[in-house]
């Protein structure tokens, strides 16, 4: 039998997760011997979402071992991978984000720009005409609910909406209950600290010829983050010279209200912020309103900037 570890990206977030758990699911279905694993410590809200459904936390990944193949789910560039990733092991790749890889050999790749990967499982299922139980379901719908905001985000699309109702038949829950008690979750600072803040949703990007590090926070309770400001700021001086970036961004995403307050440590991340976004900066924060996705706001901005 064929033997598959299924993980998402470091630092990963309720997506990553449940997809891999989901796919560990479909593969197992389809004949194979699958595994889902972690790239390193979840959020609170993941940890509802499981708790609630009584999933077990996938295991933390660490090694693969030879006769294992690697899905990569809802990452697939190297540098967001857990560090010791053999690229050459990757057999298959459901994405929703660009595309960054070239392989030595063929692979199974999956990418659409759709809400979330759960999105994308939940496809997949549907078209293996697999059944879905009712946990798996509700298990994917967090995913698209997570990734979306509740279907807010201007990552959403028709079909993500289509598939949360499709995926709601065997669920049977009430979304919005559901999601309040998500996104509570997601907001609470429980067991949080300073350094988790920045590193809990953080992600590294190739731009251009610059590394640029941005952190998100998603948040029902922004002031509850923006009073820490002083000390995330010299959190923030301090890991890009730890890890030697050339530019670090942090956002405070305010999900009710849609906006983000995006913290600029220094003097070149205050002038590239401001050569791009047109949000008024006070006190080292450039308010954006209407901006809540790192991946279609602020990513291709960021990039195509840098990439001149
Ligand atoms: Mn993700
Ligand atoms: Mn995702």
């Amino acid at each position: 039998m064929k033997k598959v570890v299924i993980v998402g990206h470091k630092n990963p977030d309720t997506d990553s997760i449940v997809s891999a758990i989901a796919v560990q699911e479909l593969l197992s279905a389809l004949g194979f011997e699958a595994q889902a694993r972690r790239a390193g410590e979840t959020n609170n809200e993941t940890k509802f979402i499981l708790n609630d459904l009584c999933i077990a936390m996938p295991e933390l990944i660490t090694s693969v071992n030879d006769d294992e193949s690697i899905v990569l789910v809802d990452h697939n560039e190297q540098s967001q991978s857990f560090d010791q990733l053999d690229f050459s092991k990757v057999s298959q790749v459901i994405d929703h984000h660009k595309l960054s890889i070239k392989t030595e050999n063929p692979i199974y790749c999956r990418v659409e720009p759709i809400g979330s990967t759960a999105s994308l499982v939940a496809k997949m299922f549907f078209e293996n005409k697999l059944e879905i139980a009712p946990a798996t379901a509700k298990l994917l719908m967090s995913g698209i609910l997570s990734d979306t905001l509740n279907m807010t985000s201007p990552t959403t699309t028709p079909e993500d909406r289509a598939l949360l109702d499709e995926l709601n038949k065997t669920a049977k829950i009430d979304v919005d209950s559901f999601v309040a008690e998500m996104f509570k979750a997601k907001s609470s600072l429980a067991g949080i600290s300073i350094e988790d803040i920045i590193r809990i949703d953080y992600k590294t990007f190739e731009m251009g010829k610059h590394s640029v590090g941005i952190g998100t926070w998603e948040t029902t309770l922004p002031e509850s983050v923006n009073e820490k400001k002083d000390e995330i700021m010299q959190a923030l001086i301090h890991e890009k010279e730890a890890v030697k970036m050339d530019y670090i961004f942090f956002m405070v995403v305010d999900i009710l209200k849609q906006n983000c307050q995006m913290y600029l440590v220094g003097e070149k991340e205050s002038e590239l912020a401001k050569e791009i976004f047109a949000g008024k900066t006070e006190d080292g924060m450039m308010f954006l309103p209407g901006v809540v996705s790192r991946k279609k706001q602020i990513v291709p901005q960021l990039t195509e900037a840098l990439s001149k």
